[in-house]
């Protein structure tokens, strides 16, 4: 019976020297600790010994239990730290790895050639001045040199806000920038009416006109308007200003054109073309016939020029204007204007 308890417990130790997880530590419990393992016969067998072999082979039953328990609690705390130690060392957080980044948006291309024509009229020292989007007809078309029932306006088909009441001046969205002009001159004069002071600024903003929408035209639209009033300006320093304008944005070789034209607040009135810098004047399918066409442009009408409180026997000035959307159209070779406004990021994120 010792001589059984004695391999009961050698082939028990070595067994657990075989055991490194916890499922095969509880398979170890099971064989060598459970009901139905050899130290358990042993104890089923007791009540067969005689009354001398009962304390000694009791005793050393009871030993080897204790032994095989504590070795099985000792297996088992190393099984446990060596889990432990694994774990810290494989599944460790790493701060180390770069964060996740956050998608930055960026700006619309209509935004960025507007900061582009505010850098190059900046240099050229115009300052941005803007105005309001909604306007009377008086601010948007008479003090503009557009009478009432005036064939001009037929040019520019506009969305009325409010007529009832107002007769001859309704609420209108403006159709251009150019009202800014009237503010800006009323302004400027009333700090000295006896000798206003020069202007010069660039007057941005959207725009809005009842069009038929198609790939060159939309509903509402941004435009960059110009306006220099003083003693002595001619129309070569309009020339100058635009042809200046046109190489600080497309390069040095940059040519323009001017062909006459008619605008009711502008006399003499041109329309100015950039040479096409896509094909180098030599005519493309965005171009045609070499030239682009970029805006209107002219000498102040003297009716605008005292409608802003400036004595047009001592002032001259000119305008221009063009549309915003246009240039970046140009420049990016965008083929359909629907695109600014559509939201459509795979559009936006290519800019
Ligand atoms: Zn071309």
């Amino acid at each position: 019976m010792l001589e059984q308890l004695k391999q009961v417990e050698e082939d028990a130790l070595k067994a657990l020297q075989a055991v490194h997880d916890e499922a095969s530590l509880e398979a170890w419990r099971v064989t060598h600790l459970g009901r139905s393992s050899g130290l358990m016969e042993v104890f089923s067998k007791f009540g067969q010994l005689s009354k001398e072999e009962k304390p000694v082979v009791g005793q050393r039953a009871n030993e080897v239990k204790q032994a095989l328990e504590a070795a099985f609690g000792a297996r088992s705390e190393e099984i446990q730290q060596a889990a432990l130690k694994h774990s810290l060392e494989q599944e460790q957080l790493d701060v180390t790895l770069p964060g996740r980044r956050l998608p930055l948006g960026r700006l619309h291309p209509d935004t960025q050639i507007q900061r582009e024509l505010y850098r190059v009229f900046g240099e050229m020292g115009f300052q941005v001045y803007r105005s309001r989007e909604v306007e009377s007809d008086e601010y948007n078309f008479q003090l503009l040199n557009f009478p009432v029932g005036h064939p001009a306006r037929d040019m520019q088909d506009t969305y009325f806000i409010e007529a009832e009441g107002r007769g001859d001046n309704p609420i209108v969205m403006r159709t251009h920038t150019s009202p800014g002009q009237i503010h800006a001159m009323r302004e400027y004069s009333a700090r000295n009416p006896q000798d206003p002071p020069p202007v010069r600024i660039v007057l941005p903003g959207m725009c809005y006109r009842y069009e038929q929408t198609d790939a060159r035209h939309e509903t509402q639209f941004d435009q960059l308007e110009g306006l220099a009033v003083g003693p002595g300006i001619t129309f070569s320093d309009l020339k100058g200003t635009l042809t200046d304008m046109a190489r600080r944005l497309f390069g040095q070789q940059a040519r323009t054109r001017f062909r006459a034209s008619f605008f009711p607040f502008t006399e003499p009135s041109a329309e100015f073309d950039i040479e096409c810098f896509l094909c180098g004047g030599k005519g493309c399918p965005v171009c045609g016939g070499g030239w682009l066409e970029i805006g209107g442009s002219g000498m102040v009408h003297p009716v605008v020029l005292e409608n802003g409180g400036y004595d047009p026997i001592r002032y001259t000035g000119f305008a221009f204007g063009f549309g915003i959307q246009r240039i970046a159209m140009l420049k990016y070779g965008i083929n359909d204007i629907r695109y600014f406004w559509g939201n459509d990021l795979r559009f936006l994120e290519q800019f």
